[in-house]
């Protein structure tokens, strides 16, 4: 008998799952929403020419490939601090900031779970009813106790927001908190700015804290709207931490280009905090990987390239806004009866659509269409060649 027999087979990821089924689909319509992937107006996975250039002027003077710091490249880390931060505020110029370069948005969690499990291994995680799919596993994994804080609201349409608020003021002290800085993943909901403040005052108040997911920097509002947030909790002075993805925001998914920013009550605290992080690093993956660091590090520091980042991220930005106007508008053209303005309200890559999961099921078989069965759909894979059979084919489900 093999050490290995008594090893279960683990569930697929759902969402992953779908892709799988959605290549195998013959159906010639189909459409995939069911992905967190931003693709463009042609149904193409973009390669932005910020990136391309980048690339061009790396090419041109190669260079050699040793092991980066543990902490990664020193550019890439005090570009993310100074997006995140804004360059030359006090958080930023104080050094009361510890950034590191990480493997995407999850890896910037991950590193962050396992420094939170050193400094108060007994803090429970609470993320939000519902989340993305993998803030559970990832903090259960780095061995917390992972519960809900109410966020939705299906009658509403909305934030529940009492319910948040009302969980958060009962928390331990100590508790972490994970909140979605911008653009809610699975929701497409955001809670308002003056939410955000009554937020604030009670994870002050309590203790609690506070870990900002900020995956969709620059998809919602732009930029410094969707880094809002961050100087909120600056202001309140605790201690946050801040996981960035440039996943999205640079169409670089495979690179695994990500930040972990721990904002601290001091330089030496920092200091402290960032060795720690390091510790958490070198025992897992040593230190991060050169090209995609690089290319973002390179566009993010060279003026003119910055601009054409921040214009092609705009483009993104409005593109999903027009599809949600648009899918409004053919869902009604559809003959969908009920009121869908609320898909308008929402914000970011994906949609709470109301279908259940029979809905999508059916959306699924007999259609081709592809969403998640909670309802979510991605709104950036919509485009003008296939919005009117996505629109069809649900006016025909809620039927
Ligand atoms: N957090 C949220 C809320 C996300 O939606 C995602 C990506 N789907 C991530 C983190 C992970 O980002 P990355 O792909 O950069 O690891």
């Amino acid at each position: 008998m093999s050490l290995f027999s008594a090893v279960e087979k683990a569930p697929n990821d759902p969402i992953l799952g779908l892709n799988d089924q959605f290549g195998a689909d013959e159906n010639p319509r189909k459409v995939n929403l069911s992905v967190g992937v931003y693709y463009d107006e042609t149904g193409k996975l973009p390669l932005l020419e910020c990136v391309q250039r980048a690339e061009r002027q790396m090419a041109d003077a190669p260079k050699a490939r040793g092991y980066l710091p543990i902490d990664g490249i020193a550019a890439y880390d005090s570009a993310v601090k100074n997006l995140v931060f804004g360059a030359g505020s006090d958080a930023v110029n104080s050094g009361r900031v510890a950034t590191i370069q990480s493997l995407g948005g999850t890896g910037g969690l991950k590193v962050g779970a396992d420094f939170l499990k050193k400094v108060n291994p007994n803090a429970k995680v609470l993320i939000s009813d519902p989340s993305w799919e993998n803030h559970r596993a990832l903090f259960s994994q780095a061995g917390f106790t992972v519960e809900f804080y109410p966020y939705y609201d299906a009658v509403k349409r909305g934030v529940n927001i009492d319910g948040m608020l009302t969980a958060l003021e009962t928390a331990e002290p100590g508790t972490i908190v994970v909140l979605h800085a911008c653009c809610h993943n699975p929701t497409g909901y955001d809670i308002t700015s003056q939410q955000w403040d009554q937020v604030v005052a009670i994870v002050k108040e309590r203790k609690l804290v506070p870990f900002l997911d900020l995956a969709y920097q620059g998809f919602g509002n732009g930029i410094a709207e969707d880094g809002a947030v961050i100087q909120k909790f600056v202001a309140a002075a605790g201690d946050f931490l801040v996981a960035t993805s440039f996943s999205k925001s640079f169409s670089l998914y495979g690179e695994r280009v990500g930040g972990l920013s721990v904002f601290c009550a001091s330089k030496d605290e920092a200091d402290r905090v960032l060795s720690l992080l390091k510790v958490m690093i070198r025992t897992n993956y040593s230190n991060p990987p050169t090209h995609g660091g690089s290319v973002v590090a390179t566009v993010l520091n060279t003026p003119d390239l910055r601009a054409l980042w921040e214009q092609e991220l705009a483009n993104m930005r409005t593109r999903i806004r027009q599809m949600r106007t648009l899918l409004v508008a053919d869902l009604k053209a559809a003959g969908v009866k009920e009121d869908m303005s609320f898909i308008t309200q929402q914000i970011g890559m994906f949609s709470y659509s109301g279908l259940t999961k029979e809905q999508m099921v059916r959306l699924r078989n007999e259609f081709g269409v592809y969403g998640v069965d909670s309802g979510r759909i991605c709104v950036a894979a919509l485009n003008t060649k296939n919005i009117d059979y996505v629109c069809q084919s649900i006016a025909r489900v809620l039927q």
